[in-house]
């Protein structure tokens, strides 16, 4: 991000500017090599050593423990829906816990908004038996709409505590509705817990091994789109008796994927080489407990602020209030047009909420640096004493 704006976008969204300037300087020049890291093999030795690098330092950040593996992937957050699905379908250790031919296998979902529901419906789609534990929107608890988490006595689950199902599966921060788990959803311990951290992820300390899989494109925290991250356990990559499960893409194929380093096929280098950069960003920020801690300090001030407006209402409440995505509507809605012109007037961008949801929403993502929330803070508390 340039110094002269405020970028507040959902994704892709603001980096560092260090990293930027750090790729800039790097750019014509990739690790001595006088080629730029556009034009360098993805089986040469700096690019294995680039891949490598940001793989130990992906598990560092995380504290990744050592039974799990991690995958740079291609096709976005989206193509994981699909491959969540394929893969623990195919997965030895979740066909022993079904009878042969048991049929369907039932996978629990957590539904909270958009990207969970998408979650859901592709896996519906594929062929899946989705059991939906419940959906925040048919919930009364939620005002029927994406903005809070039912209560436990409300979840559905397949068996106790998911026990019955292949996985659950839920998102950690619903990036268009705001909505972001304040803990990990206690699921029984014969299920595997699979979560998309899409928008959150490196953003507070996570305890790993309670997941089977978690994975994020990397638009948001971590880099630029074009390179998801995936994090596996390794019993998780073995597979059943070919004759048990539905072949599928062999690009799909987390086994495969994790067999090869990431490197099947050519792999988004330009992206991974980025995400490298941020980690060693995040690393000199404090880790993923600084970035927390800024985040605490970005949330207080936005929090404070529409806790005494009259005009600006964020329809989630603690503790479900998205730290990283804030949907913000006004009272008057007529005034939202005239609020994001004036904001982008004054360098603030990317603020127009999510076209499915529309008003407002502040990304305030890992890279957007404090002074960008007061910038708009202090926009906001005048914008609202001239208008109302
Ligand atoms: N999950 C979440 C939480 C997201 O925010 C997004 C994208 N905004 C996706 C999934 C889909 O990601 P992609 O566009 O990389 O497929």
């Amino acid at each position: 991000m340039s110094q002269s704006v405020h970028n507040f976008g959902a994704g892709p969204s603001v980096l560092p500017a260090s990293v930027l300037a750090r790729a800039q300087h790097e750019f014509l020049n990739f690790a001595d090599t006088g080629m730029s890291i556009l034009e360098v093999s993805h089986r040469s030795a700096p690019f294995d050593r680039t891949i490598r690098q940001a793989e130990a330092n992906a598990r560092a950040l995380l504290a990744i423990p050592d039974n799990y593996s991690i995958l740079f992937l291609q096709g976005g957050a989206t193509t994981q829906f699909a491959a969540v699905w394929y893969n623990l379908m195919a997965a030895r250790v979740i066909r022993e816990r079904f009878p042969p031919g048991a049929s369907p296998i039932p996978v629990d979902y957590l539904v909270t908004g958009t990207w969970s529901k998408k979650a859901a419906q592709e896996a519906a789609h594929l062929g899946a038996s989705v059991n939906i534990v419940f959906d925040a929107a048919k919930s009364a608890a939620t005002h029927h709409t994406y903005t809070g988490i039912p209560p436990r006595s409300e979840w559905q689950f397949s068996g106790p505590d998911g026990r019955d199902a292949a996985y659950v599966y839920y998102c950690d921060n619903e990036t268009v509705h705001g909505v972001e788990w304040d803990h990990v959803p206690t699921v029984h311990p014969d299920t595997i817990l699979v979560c998309d951290m899409s928008s959150n992820i490196m953003s507070r300390p996570v305890d790993v091994s309670k997941f089977g899989i978690v994975y994020a494109g990397a638009q948001k925290n971590m880099g630029p789109a074009g390179v998801t991250f995936v994090v596996i356990r390794n019993d998780l990559l073995a597979h059943a008796d070919p004759s048990t499960f539905t072949p599928f893409p062999i690009m799909l194929d987390y086994q495969v994927a994790q067999a090869n380093n990431s490197l099947y096929n050519t792999p988004p280098t330009f992206a991974i080489y980025m995400c490298g950069l941020v980690y060693d960003w995040i690393q000199e920020q404090g880790g993923v407990a600084g970035m927390a801690e800024q985040s605490r300090a970005k949330c207080a001030l936005l929090n404070t602020a529409l806790a005494r407006s009259r005009l600006y209402l964020c329809p989630v409440a603690e503790p479900y209030r998205s730290r990283m995505n804030v949907v913000i509507n006004l009272t008057q809605p007529d005034l939202e047009e005239t609020f994001l012109k004036g904001a982008q007037a004054l360098g603030m961008l990317q603020l127009k909420g999510h076209r499915s949801v529309g008003g407002i929403r502040v990304s305030l993502y890992n890279a957007l640096p404090l002074e960008s929330v007061r910038t708009l803070v202090d926009y906001m508390t005048e914008f609202e004493a001239e208008h109302l």
